[in-house]
């Protein structure tokens, strides 16, 4: 076995210097763990399937990976990212234009609406050099021969456990994949693999290397957990508009596990005086892009969602997250049960990067109850109980 390599900066990984001007662009003075052990990795190049929590820089090291990859004489399609939602693709996109800012790399969006499908797309995804899109919409567009896949030489999975895993995405992005070409390296992230996800990922990705977290190292260490005790809905929401009142809150994301139960929390934290907004999958792609741009540039200091933004996305200003309802999914079974990997998702949206971060679970009855004691015994770790007097001791 050959000896992990890491580097302990970025100027020993001999990026393109276009490409160091661009780390330096994001002002990123020294690699994070993960980027050190898996950029000489990745960039030789090798498959890889990593993980790391929330927050340690994942993107960074799939997306300057590929930017080293791309042959800039070829006007083609060569690197391509897929991401589960809309608002991480974007996200994605962002960053690799941030890092790609010095390169004369080509880059194209491929999601629902987006706008670089209204000008002449075809000239768009014919030129577009990295590419980061949803799987559904990738799919499509390879099929209807707009993306051209024969020069394609990476294939990122973000968030790749449930990439793979989840009902349709997983279809989709195997899909993608399959039509891959045969020597087309594949690098899959994620800060939670299921054994079960593991095992198909190890198919996915022959060969691959492997960076993995043991269950106890898998939580944020920056992130305080808490619950508060509440009797039933109207009790959380008097819970929470006190809470807002005495935390010093930056920004802060509240998961609820249904679209209507967003919509109506929304309403009800509007009433109890609240500047609130609301993103999930049934709001049309423009409302979404506004809502989730809206609370980047911190025109709310609250937004209410459900899963669709509980892996990945990154802002800094969140130092709060609450669970409004404990997530749950659905076993081999069929049945309702606590889901660890979600829990540690939602609450990675805060405590990113080293910074501190609060994470609150509201439990109201039995279910909820049951819910949250699954997630302490998975993780091993106790989520101690806060009342509304205790926040003096805890900031
Ligand atoms: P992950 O995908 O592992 O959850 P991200 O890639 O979203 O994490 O990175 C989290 C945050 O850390 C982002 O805001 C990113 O810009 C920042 N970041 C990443 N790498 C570095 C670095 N080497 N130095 C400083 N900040 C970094
Ligand atoms: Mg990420």
């Amino acid at each position: 076995d050959e000896p992990v390599l890491s580097v302990t900066t970025f100027e020993e990984l001999n990026l393109h210097p276009d490409v160091q001007k661009g780390v330096y662009e994001m002002g990123f003075t020294r690699p994070s763990k993960i980027q050190a052990k898996a950029l000489p990795l990745l960039l030789r190049p090798q498959n890889m399937i990593g993980q790391s929590q929330s927050g340690t820089g994942k993107t960074a090291a799939f997306v300057l990976t590929m930017l080293s990859r791309i042959d800039l004489n070829l006007k083609a399609p060569q690197a391509l990212c897929l991401a589960p939602s809309r608002e991480l693709a974007r996200q994605i996109m962002v960053e690799a234009r941030k890092m790609g800012k010095y390169t004369p790399v080509t880059t194209a969006e491929a999601i629902r609406d987006s706008s670089n499908n209204n000008r002449d797309r075809n000239t768009i995804f014919k030129e577009a050099q990295l590419i980061v899109g949803t799987p559904g919409t990738v799919l499509d567009l390879i099929k209807r021969h707009i993306i051209d896949k024969k020069n394609i030489k990476i294939f990122v999975l973000d968030e790749a456990d449930n990439m793979l895993n989840q009902q349709g995405l997983g279809d989709q992005s195997i899909k993608v994949k399959n039509l891959m070409p045969k020597d087309c390296q594949i690098v899959l992230f994620s800060a939670t693999y299921e054994d079960s996800v593991r095992e198909f990922a190890g198919r996915f990705a022959p060969h691959a290397n492997e960076f993995r977290l043991k269950i106890e190292e898998m939580s944020v260490k920056n992130i305080k957990q808490f619950y508060m005790d509440c009797t039933d809905e109207e009790h959380k929401l008097k819970v929470l508009s006190e809470l807002y009142s005495i935390l010093t809150i930056h920004q802060s994301i509240i998961f609820v596990e249904r679209r209507d139960s967003a919509d109506r929390i929304a309403k009800r934290m509007t009433d109890l005086g609240h500047k609130v907004i609301d993103l999930h999958g049934g709001l049309s792609t423009t409302e979404r892009d506004e809502v989730m741009d809206g609370f980047r540039k911190g025109s709310a200091k609250v937004l209410i969602s459900t899963n669709v933004i509980a892996r990945g996305i990154d802002v800094m200003q969140v130092n709060l997250v609450i669970n409004f309802d404990i997530p749950v999914k659905r076993n081999e079974d069929n049945k309702i049960v606590a889901d660890p990997d979600t829990y540690l998702h939602r609450i990675g949206r805060t405590g990113r990067f080293g910074r501190k971060g609060i994470a609150i679970n509201l439990v109201s009855d039995n279910y909820s109850w049951k819910n949250l004691r699954s997630i302490q015994e998975y993780f091993e770790r106790d989520i101690t109980q806060i009342k509304l007097d205790d926040w003096d001791h805890v900031e």
